[in-house]
């Protein structure tokens, strides 16, 4: 299907019009239009010690090796957006292997690094999975976590179809603190990025700039109190009309009681697999005293709810949760601060909580009494995505809202609390890059 046609299906032939008008008052016939409003996000990001993340179509990079080189060197990361911005969904897993490859071998022809993937169209597949661990990609970024912060009744019929067309499109998933958080498929790290997304928002729904930096204040208050991450989803070509609104959802970041990562999605990948590396050891010292020793690098923070640190003070954390300000400390507790799994419990839990930043214990049946939370899962996390997403969603809560004695890693670095990504998809730079697409893409598909 070709790029009128895939509009004309998902936007509507109404919107599709409004669209080719914009085009035209969004990029320019030369870099310059683009090139302001890269350094626009850029600019704002640096004033709260950030930078973007952008992901680009390899073709679109060839063609404008320069302004990308100029953007990066300016600390944005720069991520692979396909080789063509084509739906991998209609690919096999060969043709996209096969344009991933190519995506590649021209990003390294620019000497542009990179280390994320993002679909266009949030369109991946299983087999996109394959293809990005097989050719070595740090992460991707492209499972939509929906916020429902709109009341859409108060839309006319027409825009409703348009966001909703656009939720089926994204192949949304609903939000909890699981899916706010980043994960493992094997070796690739899987980041969330969140939808509404600024095409949703401005060109389906028809929402003015400071509602929707109102609306992306209210996102960042979910994820604030999920304690998750927050990818924005800014195309450039609204990045200066934008501007306010994301100074307005910055400086409410910055504002709040505990501090938010702004991070690159590059960054969040290191960290995910950083943490994934901790182990706490939990050591009797008689009756209800524990020797906690954390193996983890500074940058972990180690939190504590419903027991006594002896030997230091501890500071307010978020709900019930206190903050160690050091690595090792003796805490009083009736039972052993940690989660006790049987000896039949499956790897796959063991390896999904150390993930986590939850410490857990072999132990036998019999003792089950001694730890906080103890937890007999032979089946393992579920064989079927959705299974999957409802296991370890379900997993997460309850560990989270545990009422008894627990230690675990806070899931951000330093101190923070959640964590907030810009990130936007540079699919075209000028007039032209958005006419070549309806060409490039028929030649790939
Ligand atoms: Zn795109």
């Amino acid at each position: 299907m070709n790029l009128v046609a895939f509009s004309i299906k998902t936007k509507g032939i109404h919107n599709f019009g409004r669209r080719l008008w914009t085009v035209f008052t969004r990029f320019g016939i030369s870099e310059a239009r683009t090139r302001r409003a890269l350094h626009t996000v850029v600019n704002i990001l640096q004033q709260y010690n950030g930078a973007p993340t952008f992901f680009i179509p390899a073709v679109v990079l060839r063609r404008h090796p320069q302004l990308i080189a100029e953007i990066a060197d300016c600390a944005a990361e720069i991520g692979v957006h396909g080789y063509v911005h084509n739906d991998y969904r209609s690919l096999s897993e060969a043709l996209q292997y096969k344009q991933t490859e190519q995506a590649i071998s021209l990003f390294q022809k620019t000497q542009i690094p990179y280390q994320g993937f993002r679909n266009p169209y949030l369109g991946w597949t299983e087999a996109s999975l394959k293809v990005f661990t097989a050719l070595g990609f740090t992460y991707e970024s492209n499972e939509a976590v929906l916020h429902n912060v709109i009341d859409l009744d108060c839309f006319p019929p027409l825009l409703r179809n348009g966001y909703e067309k656009s939720l089926t499109l994204f192949q949304a998933i609903s939000c909890s603190t699981y899916t706010l958080r980043p994960h493992f498929e094997g070796p690739l790290v899987r980041i969330p990025t969140s939808i509404p997304d600024d095409e949703m928002l401005f060109d389906r729904l028809r929402i003015n700039t400071e509602e929707v930096g109102h609306i992306w204040c209210k996102i960042m208050e979910r994820v604030y109190d999920f304690g998750g991450i927050y990818t924005l989803n800014l195309h450039p070509e609204r990045a200066i009309s934008c501007k306010h609104a994301l100074d307005t959802l910055l400086s409410y970041a910055h504002n709040q009681p505990l501090p938010v990562w702004s991070a690159r999605l590059k960054d969040v990948a290191q960290w995910w697999k950083e943490l994934g590396q901790f182990r706490l050891h939990i050591t009797s010292e008689g009756p209800n005293r524990w020797r906690v020793k954390a193996d983890c690098t500074s940058r972990a923070i180690l939190l504590a709810r419903h027991l006594i640190v002896e030997d230091q003070p501890t500071s307010p954390w978020y709900g019930v949760d206190v903050h160690i300000p050091s690595h090792s400390c003796i805490v009083n507790a009736a039972q052993c601060p940690c989660i006790g799994l049987s000896p039949r419990t499956s790897q796959q839990v063991v390896d999904f909580l150390h993930e986590q930043g939850y410490p857990s214990i072999c132990c036998p049946q019999e003792d089950a009494q001694m730890y906080s939370l103890y937890l007999d899962m032979p089946e393992g996390l579920g064989i079927t995505r959705e299974e999957q997403i409802e296991r370890r969603s379900m997993l997460v809560k309850q560990v989270e809202q545990l009422e008894a004695p627990f230690l675990h890693f806070g899931c951000w670095p330093d101190g923070n609390r959640a964590a907030l990504a810009i990130s936007g998809d540079i699919d075209s730079i000028t007039v032209q890059d958005f006419f070549l697409r309806i060409l490039e893409v028929n030649l790939r598909t």
